[in-house]
Formats: structure tokens, sequence, C-alpha cells
């Protein structure tokens, strides 16, 4: 391989990551942090970077996430956020909640699609439910 080669390749690869791991048009910031989570969580790194290339006037926004338990990516999910019981899996084994035990209903694989949020946008689309406080009640 030739240098120039080689220099295509690199900028054709931080291309490819780049469309990879950017939102998608009208994606909300929860469909897109969860699609981004298989690449794993780095404190808040995915709902930043939505923040600076959708709405980087959403100066809040670490702060809104850290209100409802967000202080890092999957933590949105964990704490904060959880799919509309509608669009979750059938239930499947069992796991215990908050001292419950209760049957598990996984997230779909392939999850459904976005609902789709207006530009600038930082709120969730319809698949997406607030945690009752105080944890997991299903
Ligand atoms: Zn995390
Ligand atoms: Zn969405």
């Amino acid at each position: 391989m030739t240098n120039l080669t080689i220099e295509d390749t690199e900028t054709y690869l931080r291309q490819l990551a780049s469309e990879l791991t950017d939102p998608r048009p009208g994606e909300c910031l929860l469909c897109y942090v969860y699609r981004m989570l298989e690449h794993g969580c780095r404190g808040l790194r995915w709902a930043l970077r939505y923040r600076d290339q959708r709405a980087p006037r959403a100066t809040a926004l670490e702060r809104r996430l850290g209100q409802v338990g967000g202080y890092c990516d999957c933590e949105i999910f964990m704490n904060g956020y959880d799919l509309r019981s509608a669009y979750l899996g059938e239930p499947g084994g069992y796991a215990v909640y908050n001292g419950v035990l209760r049957r598990e209903r996984p997230y779909p694989n392939p999850m459904p699609g976005c609902l789709g949020v207006g530009r600038g946008s930082t709120r969730p689309c319809g698949l997406w439910a607030r945690r009752p406080r105080g944890g997991y009640l299903g």
C-alpha cells in the first residue's frame, strides 16, 4: 500500500465511524443513546454527542439527566426512562427488582424505530416513559 492509500483508508474509516455514531435524522435523544450503548457506556458521552450535534442550545441537558438519575448514558435507562410497556417483548425469565420478584420483559431486538422528534429537541419520543420515582415498578 502506498501512503496515499493508507491515508484514504483512514479518512474513509473515520467517516464511516462518524456516520455510524451520528444521530439519525429525526431520531430522539433516548433512541440514539440506547442504540449507541452497544458501543459501551462512558459517562454521558452519547447524550452529549447528541446534544452537540442536534441541540447545541440545550445547555442544561446534563443537569436535567442528573435530576432523573442519569449520570451516565446507561443510567438514563436504569433510573430515568423505560420503554413503554406496549413496546416491551414477551415476558422471559424472572428477575428481582427492589426485592420483588417479577417477570422480566426484555427490550425487543431489534428495537422499534424512533417515533421522531423535531430538530433541536432533547425530548424523548413516544416510545419512552419516565420511570416511577423510587425505582422499577413495571
Ligand atoms: Zn453507565
Ligand atoms: Zn425515539
